[in-house]
């Protein structure tokens, strides 16, 4: 493997963190190396925040959304934010290919990924921008009554304080998701995004900064997640806290949650199903089942992981999965082309192989991967794999792996398809591929999921609502939803007749 870090001189900026517009090293002065996936080299630090430093952001935090009776920010109106939030689109667009690169050195996703992830950042606040915007145009909306002498109207409010919790997968683009509606309702913001991907979070940062936020109204605490984002989730001057990540830890951040009764919404884990009828067309087909499942490194929350193939399909359908599966280009991420680049980290890597030898030993067969490729003798590589004859009381089909592992199982009718694909605690995404519209119209109907893709899997709009169901969480990040879980709504009714009531 050509080695990533010769190949692009990359310096990632030492940060500190952001709290009330400076940056400031943590209290206990701790420090995170940040670990090139591809060469396992160390490359640079993030801070690592204590509860101390957490209590400093949400201060200063709840002094910004109060400041001057809020006329700077919360109560400014969506237009004054939407111009905050199009300046920052305008720099990350600026900034695409560096911090593009970036990301790839931190977290192993292929450049071209990467790219992509960029220019849905820059969409996504350009977007709230026109939602911000908008808002100044449904305030005070007036609710029809039953009786003459009452007026009501609505108000939408920022809801204050909020504390978004970010995984690694998607760093950036994660983030944005909830940073880009919570700025745009007007709340104050702390990010707490994963240890083991910050550095374009706090990328951001710098740009919020030179855009002219008003100080305070975002911050950045890097960490880890016990001693971080907990003492974040469970501060009592935090009105919300938004998170993505495992259904573990949004469990836990619940029962924080619920110990102060503030609200909560939680973007889960999946293990979502692609299936896949005898009339498809094969090839395209499969390279849609390939995209689901391998597009970032196999780590997405949606990642159509299980596929289900038409008994008398499945054995041309396989040959051709496992030969072109085999065929993708995997190495080093920074490369143009490079199609699958290294798990995030060391703990990743092991547990997916732990994943996969786990269901070699049960009876599931494996068509292709399942290790470091022989070529690449450094970083945390899995071949792109696919497990067939596997059943589903196997452990592949029921856990989320969150690597490039591909779980494949055969039905015979449609009502089969459904049964084994709803067969999951998990509901965050689904897939259908068929050329009969009625077939994809009952089978879209009959998925328990937030999200369903017919005839591909994995398109992502910041205009569609995302979220799941079962334990995948609930509560829609993205479109007009993504903003109202930012904004608390408040009735005011008048009396306005001047007889006694
Ligand atoms: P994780 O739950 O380990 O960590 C997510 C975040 O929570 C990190 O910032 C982490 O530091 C923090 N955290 C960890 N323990 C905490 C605690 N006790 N209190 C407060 N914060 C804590 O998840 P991950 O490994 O970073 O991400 C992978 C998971 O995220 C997968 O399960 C994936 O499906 C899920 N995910 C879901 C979506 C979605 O939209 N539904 C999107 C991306 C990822």
């Amino acid at each position: 493997m050509a080695d990533a870090a010769a190949a692009a001189p990359i310096v990632v900026p030492q940060r500190q963190l952001f709290i009330d517009g400076n940056w400031r090293p943590p209290r206990k002065g701790a420090h995170i190396p940040v670990i090139n996936p591809a060469t396992e080299q160390i490359i640079g630090e993030i801070p690592g925040a204590t509860s101390e430093d957490v209590n400093d952001a949400v201060k200063a935090a709840k002094k910004a959304f109060l400041h001057n009776k809020g006329q700077h920010w919360s109560r400014a109106t969506g237009e004054a934010r939407g111009k905050y939030l199009r300046a920052i689109a305008d720099k990350v667009t600026e900034r695409k290919l560096w911090l593009a690169e970036l990301e790839t050195l931190d977290c192993g996703k292929p450049i071209d990924e990467a790219v992509w992830d960029m220019e849905d950042v820059a969409a996504c606040f350009e977007y709230y921008a026109g939602l911000a915007e908008k808002l100044d145009e449904i305030q005070y909306a007036p609710v029809e009554l039953p009786l003459q002498n009452y007026k009501s109207n609505i108000l939408k409010e920022p809801i204050g304080v909020v504390a978004l919790i970010t995984p690694w997968n998607y760093p950036l683009l994660m983030a944005t998701w909830k940073v880009a509606p919570a700025l745009a309702a007007g709340c104050a913001v702390i990010l707490k995004p994963s240890e083991l991907a910050s550095v374009t979070c706090l990328e951001l940062a710098s740009i919020i900064q030179e855009v002219g936020i008003p100080p305070g109204i975002f911050n950045v605490i890097t960490g880890f997640g016990p001693a971080a984002g907990a003492p974040l989730a469970a501060h009592e001057d935090v009105d919300k806290v938004a998170f993505t990540g495992s259904t573990k830890t949004g469990r836990s951040i619940m029962e924080m949650a619920a110990r102060i009764t503030k609200p909560v919404s939680l973007e889960l884990g999946g293990k979502s199903p692609l299936i896949v009828f005898d009339d498809a067309d094969i090839d395209t087909a499969v390279e849609w089942a390939m995209f689901g499942a391998f597009w970032t490194n196999g780590q997405i929350c949606a990642a159509t992981s299980r596929l289900l193939l038409q008994e008398n399909i499945a054995e041309k359908f396989l040959k051709k999965l496992a030969d072109w599966s085999a065929s993708i280009k995997i190495g080093n991420p920074l490369e143009k082309g490079c199609r699958l680049g290294p798990v995030v980290s060391e703990s990743q890597y092991t547990k997916i192989l732990k994943y996969i030898s786990t269901a070699q030993a049960e009876g599931a067969s494996l068509l292709c991967g399942g290790k470091r490729p022989d070529h690449l003798k450094k970083g945390y590589f899995v071949g792109a794999t696919v497990l067939s004859d596997v059943k589903p009381w196997m452990q592949i089909w029921k856990e989320e792996v969150f690597g490039p592992v591909l779980a494949v199982s055969t039905f015979k009718t449609e009502e089969e398809a459904l049964h084994l694909a709803n067969d999951s605690p998990y509901g965050l995404a689904g897939a259908v591929i068929s050329k009969d519209a009625d077939r994809c119209k009952r089978v879209s109907e009959g998925l328990q999921a937030g999200i369903v893709w017919i005839n591909c899997s994995q398109p992502t709009f910041c205009q569609t609502p995302w979220g799941g169901v079962k334990r995948s969480g609930f509560g829609r990040e993205l479109g007009e939803w993504g903003l109202e879980n930012y904004l608390s709504v408040k009735q005011l009714t008048r009396y306005i007749s001047n007889e006694p009531f």
